[in-house]
């Protein structure tokens, strides 16, 4: 990891916000350090936003935006292709930091994250390149404000930015404040590229920030990914406005395993399913549900997983789980951990504290617990951390309640020796999405959740059509086949 080290040592190890173009005075106002999670250490100093800052960001992008529009979609297409060839010819340097500010393991951030957020833009700069031609009736919104949380930092900033620009508006993001390096890195990949001034504004800062920029007067529509609480809160704040307002919110996701799968393949991908990001993630499948004559043989595929399921340092190729983003984050992981053991589960791996042979950062040990049932917070409650909860059924029927039995809607995997049956059941699965058997996420599916998961889509034309609005032009011809009966003749 010696490039993170050099490209922060360049800023001083001190990062302004990125407005209009130019960084501001990292020295002036106030400042907070983000942290590596995995040793708790400081890596650099970032700057809290304030009213003046979120003002200057959406003024730039106000005036920016004209201009913007008037480029044509194919001049941004070729802005949106230089962004994605920038993200991968930097994408080692991209990942290393994504790693070191996040905590999550080198082989994820390498291999999924930064590779599909040059897809990302790469898809986007087709949308833009179609839509003067296949959207003319479309016209941008203005300014967006996007919000972002920090469990796929840059990842959840292309699935903001990369359809902004591609549809003409101009944006203020707001990283999370545990998150905000991989932001700032691909603020300056902008102005490589040329972008114009003031069309992607980055304001780093907690909350109160990100409230500032949700409800800026100028701001006409809102993008904001993280938890239900918050998302609730900007619609609420939002109410007396009448702008589109995107919300992609947490979950509580189930895995049914059907009687005719192949066990091994099935439970053997389970805790992959969970665990991903280190079981920071939205759409983590984190309810297994498995016949109640196969409880036993699910259990024994997944204890031989975990034996060679590894935690420790993100940066180690070898390691599958790292630490959790912040202290807090590890107490309500490790909360949830003893809530399971109180209530009655039985935990077959992990448990409470750290990992053996780790004494600092904030790790946990992965854990699965079987017999769970849905009284249970951890069958319920969203938890944000590597903890699976067995469930087990006795009917088809049951399993689909059982994973219907939740206040969330976000995402739902379903495992069938059967592909027509394991269809019949995703059908019946009041989710966004849907996983069979092991089938991957596609980039250029709409994506979102149903119920306590969110309203509107991300990725696809759904996306496009959230950043844009319609309109109808009527004209009056002296040679029109109808003419228009109310004008007076
Ligand atoms: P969070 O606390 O809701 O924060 C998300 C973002 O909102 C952060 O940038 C945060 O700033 C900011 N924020 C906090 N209070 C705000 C306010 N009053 N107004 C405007 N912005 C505000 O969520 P998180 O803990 O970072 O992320 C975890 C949650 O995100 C989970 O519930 C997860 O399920 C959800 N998530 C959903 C998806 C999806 O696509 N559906 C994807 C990823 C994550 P600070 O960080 O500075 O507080
Ligand atoms: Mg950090």
């Amino acid at each position: 990891p010696q490039f993170p080290n050099e490209w922060l040592d360049k800023h001083g190890r001190a990062f302004g916000h990125f407005i209009g173009g130019n960084w501001t005075d990292p020295a002036v106002g106030v400042s907070f350090e983000t942290a590596n999670p995995a040793t708790a250490e400081p890596i650099a100093k970032i700057c809290q936003g304030t009213v003046e800052h979120v003002e200057a960001a959406v003024a730039a992008a106000r005036v920016a935006q004209p201009g913007w529009w008037d480029l044509g979609s194919h001049a941004r297409a070729r802005y949106l292709y230089a962004i994605a060839r920038k993200i991968q010819k930097h994408a080692r340097l991209l990942a290393v930091l994504e790693s070191m500010d996040n905590g999550k393991p080198i082989r994820e951030s390498r291999d999924l994250d930064i590779p599909l957020v040059a897809r990302h833009f790469y898809h986007h700069a087709g949308w833009a390149q179609l839509m003067e031609d296949e959207l003319p009736d479309y016209e941008p919104l203005g300014v967006v404000g996007q919000i972002i949380p920090w469990n796929f930092p840059l990842l959840m900033l292309s699935w903001k930015i990369a359809p902004a620009l591609a549809t003409g508006n101009t944006l203020v993001l707001k990283p999370a404040e545990f998150t905000s390096l991989t932001a700032l890195l691909f603020a300056e990949l902008c102005q490589e590229v040329g972008l114009p001034d003031g069309v992607v504004n980055i304001v780093t800062g907690a909350g109160d920030t990100g409230r500032m920029v949700a409800t800026h007067a100028a701001v006409k529509k809102v993008a904001f990914t993280g938890s239900t609480e918050v998302g609730r809160r900007i619609m609420e704040a939002l109410a007396s406005r009448e702008i589109p307002l995107t919300l992609e919110l947490g979950g509580k996701s189930a895995n049914i395993i059907l009687d005719d799968a192949d066990i091994g393949r099935a439970a053997g991908s389970a805790i992959y399913a969970c665990f991903n990001n280190s079981g920071q993630e939205c759409s983590a499948l984190t309810r297994l549900l498995v016949p109640d004559a196969k409880r036993d043989e699910v259990i024994d595929v997944i204890l031989g997983k975990m034996v060679r399921y590894t935690v420790g340092d993100p940066l180690d190729e070898s390691v599958h789980c790292g630490p959790m983003v912040s202290k807090r984050q590890q107490e309500s992981v490790t909360s949830y951990i003893a809530s399971g053991i109180e209530e009655g589960a039985t935990l077959v791996a992990g448990g409470e504290g750290m990992p053996d042979g780790l004494d600092s950062g904030y790790f946990v040990k992965p854990a699965v617990f079987a017999d769970v049932t849905p009284e249970m917070a951890i069958f319920r409650e969203e938890i944000f951390g590597p903890v699976l909860s067995i469930t087990t059924y006795s009917t088809e029927e049951e399993a689909i309640a059982l994973a219907n039995d939740s206040d969330y809607g976000l995402s739902g995997g379903v495992w069938s020796g059967d592909e027509g049956r394991a269809m019949r059941v995703a059908r019946q699965m009041r989710t966004g999405q849907v996983s069979i058997n092991g089938g991957a996420f596609n980039v250029s599916a709409p994506f979102g959740g149903y119920k306590r998961s969110g309203i509107g889509r991300e990725s696809g034309q759904d996306m496009i059509r959230e950043y844009l609005q319609h309109k109808s032009v009527w004209i009056e011809t002296s040679n029109a086949e109808a003419p228009n009966p109310f004008v007076m003749r």
